[in-house]
């Protein structure tokens, strides 16, 4: 079989309509798939189609954003929610349960990780503090270095190789409860859930933090999208097989 045949599709999840009626999605997205040997497909909400859209794609970025609206874990709006799109938050939900139902490879970054959770049941912090003393995992528009403590024994861990990682973070909301099979598999310093893995699926893994920030000069980073990518391509093989 010619490479050219199995190079894995990723679909890429995009924000919604703007008020200039504009889709979008960040370009590092984009980047670190395709240095990963993925072909991106761009994926805007709204799709009537959606099966059909998951029917060609062997692999799902869900990407950062908005916020979820809490009414979709049954929390309390905050005055700090911002960004809530009824459209993309709809569509992102059912591609990630889509995705854990065929057992096709997702990565859930930052908002993607908490619709992730979400979409299996669990809950979100509507605002985590920014107070004098905090941990922050955000500034004023732009992102953020902190340290993630990996557990031990987890399929993260090994995949990065490293007990600990800097990351950059840009989020002002974090999982709260874990949805249906998700294990928590990194924290901050100051406990935040960083990311989650699905046990018993090939590979649904969220990360609070931004790995495309860095993923173009730091090697354990990129490591995420190679490996995402690579499921992606054992999963298009499996369904060019069957
Ligand atoms: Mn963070």
């Amino acid at each position: 079989m010619s490479q050219r045949h199995v190079l894995p599709t990723v679909g890429i999840a995009t924000r919604g309509r703007d008020k200039r009626e504009r889709f979008s999605v960040g370009a590092l997205y984009v980047d670190a798939v395709r240095r990963a040997r993925g072909l991106p497909i761009l994926l805007p909400p709204e799709e009537p189609a959606l099966e059909t859209m998951l029917d060609r794609i062997d692999g799902l970025l869900l990407t950062g954003g908005g916020d979820v609206d809490p009414a979709r874990y049954q929390g309390a709006m905050h005055e700090r929610v911002y960004g809530v799109d009824a459209s993309r938050d709809e569509t992102e939900i059912a591609l990630a349960r889509a995705a854990v139902e065929r057992s096709l490879p997702v990565l859930g970054i930052c908002r993607g990780a908490q619709v992730l959770n979400v979409a299996l049941g669990g809950t979100l912090f509507e605002h985590l503090p920014e107070g004098e003393g905090e941990l922050l995992h955000r500034a004023r528009g732009k992102s953020v270095l902190h340290a993630v403590h990996l557990v031990s024994g987890s399929r993260l861990r090994t995949l990065l190789g490293k007990d600990e990682i800097v990351t950059h973070s840009y989020h002002h909301q974090a999982i709260r409860s874990v949805g249906r099979g998700l294990e928590v598999v990194a924290h901050a310093p100051d406990g935040v859930i960083e990311a989650v893995e699905l046990s018993g699926h090939p590979f649904a893994v969220g990360v609070q933090w931004h790995p495309e920030m860095s993923a173009q000069t730091d090697p354990t980073q990129q490591r995420l999208f190679d490996a995402f990518v690579g499921e992606a391509a054992r999963f298009a093989l499996a369904i060019s097989r069957s």
